[in-house]
């Protein structure tokens, strides 16, 4: 078969929602960060990058909707990636359109035997405006000391574009047929609606990005003038015609036509936003913007001013509140095991501490040491014999749920926190007093500063969970029931009475597809416009509708309770135990409340 030339492009805006780190080209392309200088200086994101990016969503895409390849990517499945031999092509619809990952040399003779690479050309994007890069300095801080922790580890400096820069991205394509082009569309369209991440900081809230002003162009090269054109211009899109809402009508196609033989995750998202109001000083610290304003302390801003400049906008990072919110919920999590290992016990099940450890709900992410309570997961499966033959594919068993929805290092996480805005125009406090430890609260060897605090500021926050589970549901959903009720303080000086804020207008988005995915039956609150970006749907309830949706929550902690007690799974377990092992026990004892 004769291929057909013609040009077509995609142009459009990549526009960040968040900051986004700044790499010094040291970094593996697509793995950390993902914007770089050029030789010429100017600010690119490499095609790499973004190529990566729009894979990985592909990947998750393609199952769903009705393409001719319906074969699952070897790449999904540890197992099958084992069991493939090395000539072996995929064939799958993601490697069709983005190129298998070794492309077979002996069998490219044919056009359809796949073996061949990307039919998508990615450019770097680049930055088309911004705010200026400004630098921000990560020391991490050791929880229980309060002091800079090992400085080698935790130290780093990174150059950061701050939210709003702009990119342009720049997708041409060749020899794509109709499948490729709706898992192209499909996987756009998810860009544009806001449901972008770039680079290897996402879970701590930076890279989220949304495609504006989308373009479709292209040029038959059928009529000699065509060519010629082609030919004759600069750019090539210049001689190319914008195909009109290409995008629309590609998406409505993949979404009217879905795999009736999807097994897959069900649940595509859950997109969360409230705000946080605190009703009294909130004081966070960014050590760069500080220096910068001569306060030993200050919030974490948008950019930070150069002389003579007002403060930008001050932001919560999405880290912090990452942190504040993973430090809760294992407190959630650690009672209510305490009481399952206790109830266990009076039935005559075993030891208590036992009975704790075998399901130890959360580790603690900053224990290193393997005889200590709580290690944090990663470092006591480093330690474990099984370890060289589990690295590469950690399973849910050798995790906490701790892990499993905040994250580790062996095996990221789903869950983003983006950077919260400040809601209206910053109010300023100067405080002035003794540095305060900021986990016993004691002031720290009489060390006195002065610092800038916001008063009573409202922050605008969001959280991303990928293919939630009814048991990560029920937990997010029992700390988000303690923000409202003003049980959880941010920032500094939390015994000064600093840092209290209450969870407000709080909205929650499940994406969907088919009405059954998500098992529950979203009633009044599905969507009643289906001509929305995305190739999701989306069903949204807000705290108005919390009371009609109270039975489908209560399932959802339900859930999560048993799944505290990780029936059937063998977790590894752990050495020792701080409360039933120690005095604790004896000094508070467990009553139900
Ligand atoms: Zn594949
Ligand atoms: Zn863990």
């Amino acid at each position: 078969m004769m291929t057909e030339k013609k040009y077509q492009a995609v142009i459009a805006e990549l526009i960040f929602e968040t900051a986004l780190h700044v790499g010094t080209g040291r970094d593996n392309p697509g793995t950390d960060a993902p914007v770089r200088r050029n030789n010429t200086g100017d600010l690119v994101i490499p095609g790499t990058a973004i190529a990566g990016a729009l894979r990985t969503l592909a990947t998750r895409l393609a199952p769903r909707i009705d393409l001719t390849a319906k074969r699952k990517c070897i790449e999904l499945s540890y197992e099958d990636k084992q069991k493939r031999e090395e000539d072996k092509i995929c064939g799958c619809a993601v490697c069709h359109l983005f190129g298998e990952f070794y492309p077979n040399k002996k069998n490219t003779k044919t056009e359809d035997d796949g073996g061949r690479a990307s039919r998508l050309w990615i450019y770097d994007a680049k930055l088309i405006s911004a705010p200026r890069p400004f630098v921000r300095d990560g020391v991490g801080i050791d929880r229980r000391t309060g002091v800079a922790a090992s400085a080698a580890r935790v130290k780093f400096d990174t150059e950061v574009v701050p939210a709003g820069a702009k990119f342009e991205l720049r997708v041409e394509m060749e020899d794509v047929n109709d499948n490729d082009l709706k898992l192209l569309a499909a996987t756009l369209a998810e860009w544009q609606a806001g449901r972008a991440w770039l680079g290897g900081n996402t879970a701590r809230g930076l890279g989220n990005a949304k495609l504006d002003k989308i373009r479709f162009m292209r040029n038959e090269l059928d009529t000699g003038k065509q060519l010629l054109d082609y030919l004759k211009a600069d750019d090539p899109k210049d001689a190319a015609t914008e195909v009109t809402d290409w995008l629309k009508h590609k998406v409505a196609n993949a979404r009217e036509n879905p795999n009736p033989g999807y097994n897959g995750k069900n649940r595509p998202f859950l997109a969360a936003s409230f705000q946080l109001a605190f009703d009294g000083p909130f004081l966070m610290h960014d050590a760069t913007a500080a220096t910068v304003v001569g306060f030993d302390h200050l919030p974490l801003l948008d950019a930070v001013p150069g002389f003579n400049e007002k403060p930008r906008p001050p932001l919560m990072a999405g880290s912090g509140l990452r942190g504040v919110l993973r430090s809760h919920a294992e407190r959630i999590a650690r009672t209510i095991a305490s009481f399952n290992a206790y109830n266990a016990y009076k039935e005559g099940k075993g030891e208590a501490s036992k009975l704790f450890l075998k399901s130890c709900p959360a580790c603690n992410p900053l224990e290193d040491d393997a005889t200590k309570p709580l290690t944090r997961c990663d470092k006591f499966l480093e330690t474990s014999e099984e370890f060289e033959k589990i690295k590469d594919h950690v399973e849910d068993k050798h995790l906490c749920l701790g892990c499993l929805l905040f994250g580790s290092t062996v095996r990221g996480s789903r869950l983003k926190m983006m950077d919260a805005k400040l809601e209206g125009e910053p109010q300023w406090k100067l405080l002035d007093f003794l540095a305060i430890d900021r986990f016993t609260g004691g002031g720290l060897e009489g060390a006195k500063f002065d610092a800038m605090a916001l008063w009573r500021p409202t922050f605008n926050v969001k959280l991303f969970l990928e293919e939630p589970e009814d048991w990560e549901l029920g937990w997010l959903a029992l700390v988000l029931r303690d923000m409202i009720e003003q049980r959880l303080t941010f920032g500094f000086g939390a015994a000064k009475g600093f840092g209290h804020a209450r969870a407000q207008k709080i909205e929650i988005q499940c994406g969907f597809l088919r009405d059954d995915d998500w098992g529950v039956d979203f009633g009044k609150i599905k969507p009643k416009d289906e001509n929305v970006p995305g190739f999701y749907r989306v069903a949204k309830f807000t705290e108005a509708d919390w009371e009609a949706q109270k039975s489908i929550v209560s399932k959802w902690v339900e859930v999560f309770r048993t799944k505290l007690k990780r029936e059937g799974e063998t977790l590894p377990t752990r050495k020792q135990d701080s409360y039933f092992d120690g005095n604790l026990e004896k000094l508070y004892p467990l009553t139900e409340a």
